[in-house]
């Protein structure tokens, strides 16, 4: 078929020859078509293969810049400033744009944190991605506060130095106060504390000193004047310097005070201050015998029972036989059974007997006359048992042994002096001119009955010794009543103004 074709269409070539003219235009327009796109075809191709060349030879990108510089420090706590960053795109042939490119930058820096942050900016540009990068330091510079409180310094060699407080806080570290180191100078004292960035912070307190000598004021005054007691009682005194310190822990007190002594007497109160000088008060002190009642004799035959050592087992039955007969005696109390029978004490004042001191332990080692003190503590602690008894003091009192005793020599002179002190205190002592004998000489309560009675009928007031710790010689006082009343005598108490029988002092 196809052959067909091709033989039936070869003779119309001839008639496409015969007319020429009118055949050839149509076929020459279509060729100038044909080549008009294939130069627009090959045009466009160029063109693209020029667009993509100029792209590629381009290179175009963003550029990224820092304003500011690359590294940059900010205080700790501080506020950071970013100075930002600029873009634009950028290519070899086209140069850069003059339009800034969108930034994508990094979020805030966070200054509550010591160390280094990278701060990153980046644009894009046809899918090119470039970043610029800033590195920030959060640092510490700033060194810790010392705070002195009180500030200023107020001190004196006396007292030394005497740190008044400080703390110390830093911004970092919070407070730092125990890290403080203290350096003590001459004129000042040196307070420095690190932080952990190594940061210092530095105060310094100044030191005073006291330029003028210390004053010494006496309360009382220059001279003062007392009554013998066992304990003196210095009316005060006051020491300050210039700068108002306190220094009378500093006083020294010297000279010699027997308070219980009457006599004039000198004491010394000096103070140095930190140049040597010394300021020194002196004040008299006179001490005055307490005045005692006079004696006044009674106008009867009188008999001064008084039983020493007590109380005792048998002093109840004592009392009870002395409320039955109305005689009131007197009792030179001890504390030697240790509160078993104290209590005796308080009932025979409330009966209207007489209580003075004798001593409270009866120490068999007569210990009490070792020293002035010794004796003291030993009266002022019977004393207070004869308050607590019957609600007063008591300033009658007999010596252990009696004044005469001679248990005391191992301390030559104490008896001398004991009876001239307690005197000047105003205290009287009483010895007896009866003695019933029953510390030693009998154990019999005919024999105490015979001393008694003997001894006091020749006398017209007797004092009688008798000791109600023993059986036998409380046994005797209903028959020395007994024949007392029958031969007119009168059973008294002691008191202050009683007849004061004396022994000559042997020791
Ligand atoms: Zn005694």
């Amino acid at each position: 078929m196809e052959e067909k074709e091709k033989q039936a269409a070869a003779p119309e070539a001839p008639a496409e020859a015969a007319a020429p003219e009118a055949e050839v235009k149509p076929g020459r327009k279509k060729d100038k078509k044909r080549r008009g796109r294939l130069i627009g075809v090959i045009l466009l191709v160029y063109l693209a293969v020029m667009a993509v060349a100029a792209v590629l030879l381009d290179g175009r990108h963003p550029l990224v810049e820092l304003n500011g510089p690359a590294e940059m420090t900010v205080e700790f706590g501080g506020e950071f400033i970013d100075p930002g960053a600029r873009a634009v795109s950028d290519g070899k042939l086209f140069g850069r744009t003059k339009r800034a490119l969108a930034l994508e930058a990094d979020r805030p820096v966070d200054t509550s944190r010591l160390g280094d942050t990278a701060l990153s900016y980046s644009a894009t540009v046809l899918g090119k991605t470039v970043r610029a990068v800033r590195i920030v330091h959060v640092v510490d510079t700033t060194p810790p506060v010392i705070t002195l409180v009180p500030a200023g310094a107020l001190t004196s060699w006396l007292k030394g130095f005497e740190e008044p407080g400080y703390s110390a806080a830093d911004n970092v570290d919070g407070d730092v106060t125990e890290r403080v180191e203290r350096m003590e100078l001459n004129d000042k004292v040196l307070y420095t504390v690190a932080d952990s960035s190594g940061n210092v912070g530095y105060a310094e307190r100044p030191i005073q000193f006291s330029v003028s000598t210390p004053a010494i004021s006496l309360a009382g005054g220059r001279e003062i004047t007392i009554q013998a007691s066992m304990v003196y009682q210095d009316p005060g005194y006051q020491a300050q310097d210039n700068l108002g310190n306190d220094l009378t822990e500093y006083v020294v007190v010297s000279g010699e005070i027997l308070p219980y002594a009457a006599g004039d007497y000198e004491l010394r109160y000096t103070i140095e201050n930190e140049q040597g000088d010394a300021a020194i008060a002196r004040r008299i002190v006179h001490v005055e015998p307490v005045p005692l009642p006079e004696v006044v004799m009674p106008e009867q035959k009188t008999i001064y029972l008084t039983f020493d050592d007590g109380p005792g087992p048998y002093t109840d039955a004592l009392l009870d036989l002395l409320h039955r007969y109305g005689v009131k005696a007197t009792f030179f109390v001890t504390d030697q059974y240790r509160g078993a029978y104290t209590d005796c004490i308080g009932r025979a004042y409330r009966e209207g007997h007489a209580i003075g001191v004798h001593t409270l332990t009866h120490a068999s080692d007569w210990s009490m006359y070792s020293s002035e003190a010794a004796y003291f503590e030993d009266f002022m602690a019977m004393e207070e048992v004869i308050r607590e008894q019957t609600g007063s003091y008591t300033r009658l009192f007999r010596f252990p042994g009696g004044s005469s005793n001679t248990v005391s020599s191992f301390n030559p002179g104490i008896m001398s002096r004991l009876a001239r002190y307690m005197t000047d205190m105003g205290y009287i002592y009483f010895d007896w001119n009866v003695s019933s004998g029953d510390a030693g000489g009998t154990t019999e309560t005919w024999k105490v009955i015979e001393n008694v009675c003997g001894g006091c009928s020749a006398q017209p007031v007797s004092v009688v010794l008798q000791h109600d710790i023993k059986a036998f010689s409380v046994d005797a006082v209903e028959s020395i009543i007994l024949w007392g009343q029958r031969n007119g005598y009168v059973f008294a108490a002691l008191d202050e103004t009683s007849f004061r029988p004396h022994h000559g002092i042997h020791n």
